[in-house]
């Protein structure tokens, strides 16, 4: 397949391309100010990684952002219907700057019938999201409610470490909001991304079980773990966590394991949690 390289949604590759066929982004810059952020490393970290969100130069202002999105999205339909779209790589798509035009981007996918995963370090959007979906008819709020349900997936980001993302959420208030769009009906899932520490990590999966449809396992990018710890990891988790794991490709690199040795609930790349 040819990639798709437009102003708000691409064809990721690398490690990002791990989490998703497509995704969008609109602002690059982010003030949950987590101290191992990826956009701050390399040679476009002066650009990519700072702490104010910024609409992205290529775009005039956010209703061009919205009309150049809408187009793209057009151009794409049929894969995205299938692939599914992801907010987002350069920022966090639920900060109080970037939630409105993620949520109008959002809305477009539905009425396209476009599955989305979110994924955010923040628990705060609750009322923003849902407050769209109740202002209507009690009928049309159900209906509206019940699409949602079927086209959007909530991800958390969950390190257990807070003192590491101070303007983020805390872990626990991540974990409490996943826990409740749970029981509402939607579909959720964890990145447990980057891991800081192993027994962490572990625990935070535990306590998530019941409640998180996927989890999706990464260390830390350019840094090196011991190969045994990260060995040991992959075999608790797999032993003890009954639910989909997928395994960045980066980590078994590191505990030298083929993803072909790996128990039946680890998942692949394309595991679409959509149809579960
Ligand atoms: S939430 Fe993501 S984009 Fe934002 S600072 Fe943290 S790692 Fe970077």
């Amino acid at each position: 397949m040819e990639k798709f390289n437009g102003k708000s949604i691409y064809n990721p590759s690398g490690k990002a391309g791990e989490y998703s066929y497509w995704a969008c982004n609109f602002y690059t810059g982010c003030s949950n100010c987590c101290t191992y952020c990826y956009l701050k490393k390399g040679v476009l970290g002066h650009v990519m990684g700072g702490e104010v969100p910024t609409l992205k130069k290529c775009f005039k202002d956010e209703e061009d952002a919205l009309r150049i999105f809408q187009n793209e999205i057009f151009l794409n339909l049929i894969e995205l219907r299938k692939h599914g779209l992801f907010f987002t790589f350069t920022s966090d798509p639920f900060l109080p700057e970037t939630i409105d035009l993620t949520i109008k981007a959002i809305d477009i996918c539905i009425q396209n019938s476009i599955p989305v995963k979110v994924l955010t370090k923040r628990a705060d959007f609750y009322e923003k999201f849902f407050k769209r979906l109740l202002s209507g008819s009690p009928i049309k709020e159900t209906i509206l409610y019940e699409q949602n349900k079927s086209y959007v997936a909530f991800g958390f980001s969950l390190t257990g470490h807070d003192e590491l993302e101070p303007g983020a959420s805390t872990n626990t208030e991540r974990i409490k909001a996943m826990k409740i769009l749970h029981e509402g009906g939607f579909k959720t899932f964890a990145s447990i991304e980057p891991v800081i520490d192993f027994s962490i990590s572990y625990e935070i999966m535990k306590e998530t079980r019941g409640f998180c449809d996927l989890y999706k396992v990464g260390l830390e990018s350019g840094k090196q773990y011991k190969r045994l710890d990260v060995k040991y990891f992959v075999k608790m988790l797999t032993e003890n966590i009954e639910y989909p794991i997928y395994f960045k490709d980066s980590l078994l690199k590191q505990a030298c394991i083929s993803r072909e040795e790996l128990p039946a609930n680890c998942v692949n790349r394309d595991y679409n949690l959509f149809e579960k």
